[in-house]
């Protein structure tokens, strides 16, 4: 921890004391602060969710959003999760926070059903410490009972990572679930452990193919390979294959000539606030018949 690294740099010296001392401060400092302001965040309503849409590359079809978390500071503005997710992992605040995110994900939902919007399912970020709460599937349950949502509208999007850190495990949590009627989805697939033989083992619906496979579709480029290969081995394998970060047209007719059915990214919108989304799905959506 800091205080000890602080100690062994005063050991070595004037010089290293400084040099150690700068920098394990500022790191330390602005931990510090991020933490003791999430705990303000969380109990003064500064979280918001946005939405992006993940659209039918065929149909051009919003089935779903992913909800993103939003910290609204007071004085820092809108602060984005590669800034607060370290910290709030580390720190175990993830947990209280991912709880407030499913349940507010779960509310909006239900909110645009029973206003009549197209139907859509609802995807949900779950990280390590939350997956592994062990009444995390009771906490699940109690939400979708408590608002009166179908289980089958919520996706739970969990890392390729996160599943591979202990497969047993993982394999009985995702089960569990599986029961429930929730949807599975692997997240930043291809970025972890290129094991696929585990694929088979637990009970996923959906691979999102990470950002950096579709960054490297290009005309012509070799990489791309990896971006197809995904796509039919999720095909194959009977997985809905999302593509995670699609920006150009380029990537979109790539991604249909390989048959990928659905998509996400700047392309088709960037992550927008609840009022701003149900418009796109009042337009984009599955028209009933
Ligand atoms: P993720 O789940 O892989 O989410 C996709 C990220 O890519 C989002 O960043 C999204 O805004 C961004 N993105 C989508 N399309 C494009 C595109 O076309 N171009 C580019 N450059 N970016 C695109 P965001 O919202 O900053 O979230 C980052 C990560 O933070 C997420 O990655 C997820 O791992 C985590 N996260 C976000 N919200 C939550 C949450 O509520 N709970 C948990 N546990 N994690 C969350
Ligand atoms: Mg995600
Ligand atoms: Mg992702
Ligand atoms: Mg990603």
């Amino acid at each position: 921890n800091a205080d000890t690294a602080m100690y062994y740099a005063k050991e070595k010296g004037r010089n290293n004391y400084q040099f150690f001392s700068a920098d394990m401060n500022v790191r330390a400092v602005e931990r510090q602060l991020i933490e003791t302001s999430l705990r303000a965040a969380l109990q003064g309503g500064q979280f918001v969710l946005h939405y992006q849409p993940k659209v039918n590359l065929d149909s051009g079809v919003i089935t779903g959003a992913e909800a993103l978390l939003r910290w609204i500071h007071p004085e820092w503005g809108m602060v984005y999760p590669a800034r607060f997710m370290p910290v709030a992992e580390d720190c175990g605040l993830i947990v209280p926070i991912g709880r407030w995110v499913l349940r507010e994900a779960c509310e909006q939902a239900k909110r645009w059903i029973d206003a009549g919007l197209p139907p859509l399912s609802i995807a949900v970020n779950i990280s390590a410490l939350e997956f592994r709460q062990s009444d995390f599937f009771e906490e699940v349950r109690t939400i979708l009972d408590d608002i009166g949502l179908d289980a089958s509208v919520l996706e739970l999007e969990i890392t390729e990572s996160v599943l591979m850190r202990d497969t047993e495990s993982s394999a009985a949590i995702l089960n569990n679930l599986k029961n429930m009627g929730v949807q599975l989805a692997v997240d930043d697939f291809g970025t972890g452990y290129s094991s696929l033989s585990y694929l088979k083992k637990f009970p996923i619906d959906v691979l999102k193919i990470d950002k950096s496979f579709v960054d490297d579709i290009a005309s012509g480029n070799d990489a791309s390979a990896i971006a197809g290969a995904v796509v039919g081995m999720g095909n194959n394998l009977k997985l809905k294959v999302i593509a995670e970060g699609v920006e150009s047209k380029l990537q979109l007719d790539f991604l249909q000539r390989q048959h990928c059915e659905e998509g996400q990214g700047f392309l088709f919108s960037r992550p927008v606030a609840a009022e701003e989304f149900a418009k796109l799905l009042q337009a984009h959506g599955s028209k009933k018949s």
